[in-house]
């Protein structure tokens, strides 16, 4: 190594070796998996090719290279624990792969990992090792094919290679599916690297326990498909799936023990100790902190960039949750204000021009970090107090375990994650129960969203549908390219019926009255995708004597797509010609609400910010529903700005413009992307706006030819759908128009019963309210002089018992305030040795008061006793002080009981 290559030119001079080499540069997929519900996040390089393993998804080239952003710090491959501890995990890190898809195999990756390895990046030919597999349960052949590659590397030390058994060099997908033997490349660093060198009887080796060795690349060689435990067969075609990983051949190129000490992470870690102000043995005394945060820092950005913005469940909680602990580690530098977006600016010059989506939200990242670190700080400021105290009293108590009940209540009632409360305890020796945090969260019913998200793979039986279309290939039926899928250009076809699938099997024919699936080898029904549903319609026999109504749309393996629906009449047979057609009404409205959702997303950026970007949309028929990210309500004059900027672009009657190329280039020129969304090579890119375009987004749905054919577009509300969330529905066209027709009735009824104008509408509503509220108020008037007046009668009515004055009475339809003034009235009257209990109605309810004067407190005549005791029977409560006090009660059939039993309490209780 001549001179040290920056992390940069290193990802760049493996992507540039294997594009020489014939492989298709592929972007990062989202740290979002796509279409795969068994991940919380994209946690290999091959989990976007995982499709094209398992046979359901084909790709236009056969040779691939990509470097993916993955992130493991939840479920099955979770690091976050080891993070900060060592120098070598991270919970993001990309990998760099080089991929053969029925292509190459064994000999030729052996070969240009050799060449790269030792001619491009120069490492000593002498200081590699490879271990190849042998199958230490006797039932996989040995993998010599591999060994022999090695072998014949130019320089190659033949002792380097090693046999080893499943557990290093055998590749499985899941328990069943596509598997084989790996190779791994291992570079010797030299007796200085081994941290074991004290430990008596140590051996330096591959695969061994010291940190000497380190595995630098893994060639997996696809060979397999395991059909149960003890059964392989081998696959018709083999693939090559390799990974290396990006921060490790970094730090080894750059020749520094950790990778922490990288150009990757190095920036971050001296922005923060610019804002700790510690010196560099400080810094090295206590690294932890500097290793916590700046892997940390890395994430959040990555995963805001890719849309997972801080919030309560599922990955929303994992940004939170390594936002939050960053946080925290900086108050261990005596940061204890919001300090991260500092260090996280150091992440575009080291990753935007690699990662564009970085650059494009930078603003929106800072953004969300902060207010975040805000939050917490308010959280821990509260948390902390409350977690000290436990701790301590935990040590004073001799215990070793904060309970899952503590921990989960620290969660829900301050917000205080799980993996920080557990640091805090770990630094006070102290640990966590864990199951019990998740059994008390579960009896919250806040778990994470992360457990009901991993499941099995696969799930449905592939199987039918692939060997349906090897065979209708094979007959010629349908191109290698599969079902043909276009439709945009129109919204009928013609074509024999391929296939039919009734229950999961393939049949002749399918009864009247069946649910059925069709295969034709063209159509334009289009599948539900981007948030737009699947078309609906209807499939004819070209006789005319059977009908099929088509519901849905699926794509149930690669090449094949499938129109779901039911046997209206006659009988259909494979063979039969036929006319498929949209439902065009249906389909109309829908392109409406599509077209509609790109204006929306183009006004929401204009008047909101460019941090307001698309999460997720519905478009249906009948409405469309827009998710983005926002911190806060959108008011009412935006929403109308926004309204009203949508409705302008419609009557504009822009054309709208559609492309296709390559993914790229519409990045690099702006095009939005949605994130989660997985993206083909090649991109339809919609433009609208002429020659100043004010929308440019990366879609494959279907649109309206000009905006003007929208009509209208209303918005009909705007409201939270998770933190930092907002959603907004809107209708468009027909929907729109219906709502107008709707609106007007309303109003034409409205204006008929009030005898006003449209126009008086507004003024004759304000003055009938405010007439309404006078005669309210005059009515409170009007009845508390009744109430007066009863009580006037009743105020004569009082008993003498044992020369104390009391009054029990039940006043018609009185609130509490009418019966505390009737009260006071009372004790006016009788300012010595009185007792009144008063109650009213309302609703079947009964409200009850209670007085007692001064010198009777002194002679055990309590108010709040007593109105305990009216009240205990009638179901209710109450309490105030030993002269006045109120209760309530809920059923009113046992108060003149009650009342009545008050004579006795009070003889019984006065002294
Ligand atoms: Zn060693
Ligand atoms: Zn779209």
């Amino acid at each position: 190594m001549s001179q040290k290559l920056t992390s940069a030119q290193i990802r760049q001079s493996f992507i540039d070796f294997f594009s020489e080499m014939g492989h298709t540069i592929v972007p990062s997929a989202s740290l979002v998996p796509g279409d795969d519900q068994t991940l919380l996040f994209t946690n290999a390089g091959m989990v976007q090719f995982k499709d094209v393993f398992l046979g359901t998804d084909r790709r236009p080239y056969t040779r691939a290279v990509n470097s993916q952003k993955c992130m493991r710090v939840a479920g099955k491959h979770n690091d976050l624990d080891d993070v900060g501890r060592d120098d070598t995990h991270h919970t993001f890190f990309e990998m760099l792969g080089n991929w053969s898809f029925g292509d190459y195999y064994k000999k030729e990756a052996i070969a240009w990992a050799w060449m790269l390895l030792t001619d491009v990046w120069g490492l000593p030919k002498d200081k590699l090792w490879a271990t190849c597999f042998y199958d230490d349960k006797g039932n996989v052949p040995k993998d010599d094919e591999a060994a022999e590659a090695w072998l014949k590397q130019p320089g190659f030390i033949p002792e380097h290679v090693l046999y080893f058994g499943r557990k290093d060099n055998f590749w499985e997908m899941a328990e069943t599916g596509p598997c084989g033997p790996n190779s791994e490349i291992h570079l010797d660093r030299g007796e200085q690297y081994c941290d074991k060198q004290d430990v008596p009887g140590h051996v330096c080796q591959v695969n061994g326990d010291c940190t000497r060795f380190l595995e630098l690349w893994n060639l997996v060689f696809i060979q397999y498909n395991r059909l149960r435990p003890t059964q392989l067969e081998p696959l018709p075609a083999t693939h090559v799936d390799t990974g290396m990983g990006f921060e490790r051949i970094v730090s080894v190129l750059q020749d520094v023990d950790s990778n922490y000490r990288t150009d990757l992470l190095w920036p971050l870690i001296q922005t923060t100790q610019q804002l700790s102000g510690q010196t560099d043995s400080e810094r090295e005394a206590n690294f932890t902190p500097y290793r916590v945060i700046s892997d940390h820092v890395r994430s959040a950005v990555f995963l805001i960039a890719d849309g997972v913005v801080p919030g309560n469940l599922g990955r929303n909680y994992v940004v939170r949750m390594i936002i939050r602990r960053a946080y925290r580690f900086g108050g261990k530098l005596g940061l204890h204000e919001p300090f991260i977006a500092k260090v996280a600016e150091q992440m575009f010059p080291i990753y935007g021009d690699f990662f564009p989506e970085l650059k494009r939200n930078r603003k929106a990242i800072l953004n969300s970090i902060t207010r975040e670190e805000e939050q917490f700080q308010r959280t821990l400021e509260r948390a902390n107090a409350n977690l000290e105290n436990l701790l301590d009293e935990l040590q004073a108590s001799g215990r070793t375990f904060l309970s899952g009940e503590q921990a989960a209540d620290l969660y829900t009632t301050y917000g205080m994650p799980l993996e920080i409360t557990r640091d805090i305890a770990r630094e006070h020796g102290l640990e966590v129960d864990e199951v019990g945090f998740k059994r008390s969260m579960d009896e919250h019913r806040m778990a994470s969203n992360a457990g009901k998200v991993m499941g099995p793979i696969g799930g449905e039986d592939v199987d039918t549908y692939r060997a349906l279309v090897t065979e209708l290939e094979g007959e010629g039926k349908i191109p290698p390219t599969g079902v043909t899928y276009d439709p945009y250009s129109r919204l009928q076809v013609d074509g024999a019926v391929l296939g039919l699938i009734v229950d999961s099997r393939s049949v002749p024919q399918a009864d009247p009255g069946s649910a059925v699936e069709v295969i034709l080898p063209d159509t334009c029904f289009y599948i539900e995708s981007g948030g737009q549903v699947s078309d609906t319609g209807l499939i004819t026999s070209k006789g005319g004597n059977w009908s099929i109504q088509v519901d849905e749309m699926r794509k149930p393996a690669a090449g094949v797509i499938v129109h779901t629906g039911k046997v209206l009449r006659g009988t259909p047979r494979v063979g039969d010609l036929a006319t498929a057609e949209v439902n065009t009404i249906r389909r109309r409205d829908i392109m409406r609400n599509h077209t509609a959702t790109h204006l929306l997303h183009a006004e929401l950026r204009r008047v909101l910010g460019e941090h307001a970007r698309q999460a997720g949309s519905l478009v249906a028929p009948e409405r469309l529903r827009f998710d983005f990210t926002h911190p806060e309500a959108v008011t009412p004059d935006q929403l109308a700005e926004i309204e009203a900027g949508v409705n302008q672009h419609i009557l504009g009657n822009f054309s709208l413009n559609i492309n296709y190329k390559p993914l790229q280039q519409a990045i690099h020129e702006g095009a939005m992307a949605l994130f989660g969304e997985k993206y083909t090579e090649t991109v339809r890119t919609i433009t609208i706006g002429g020659l100043d375009p004010f929308s440019y987004e990366l879609c494959g749905g279907t649109h309206v030819d000009e905006t003007g054919d929208i009509g209208l577009c209303l918005i009909t509300s705007e409201g939270s759908v998770a933190s930092g969330i907002r959603r907004i529905e809107a209708v468009t066209g027909r929907g729109a128009y219906a709502l107008v027709q709707h609106r007007f009735h309303l109003m034409h009824q409205t204006t008929a019963i009030l005898g006003a104008s449209h126009d008086q509408l507004p003024e004759k509503a304000k003055a009938m309210m405010d007439e309404l509220s006078e005669i309210r108020k005059q009515v409170t008037i009007l009845r508390q002089n009744l109430v007066t007046a009863e009580f006037n009668q009743v105020l004569d009515q009082t008993q003498e018992l044992n020369q104390v004055r009391l009054l029990t009475a039940t006043l018609t339809e009185a609130d509490a305030d009418t019966l505390r003034q009737m009260v006071d009235r009372f004790r006016q009257r009788f300012p010595n040795d009185g007792v009144v209990v008063l109650a009213s109605v309302h609703d079947g309810r009964p409200t009850l008061i209670a007085a007692v004067t001064d010198d009777l407190v002194k002679r055990g005549i309590n108010a709040g006793n007593l109105v305990k005791f009216v009240a205990a029977p009638l179901g209710g409560g109450g309490g105030g002080n030993p002269t006045l006090a109120q209760a309530g009660g809920k059923d009113s059939s046992k108060l003149p009981q009650a009342l009545a039993s008050v004579a006795g309490w009070v003889t019984e209780h006065l002294k």
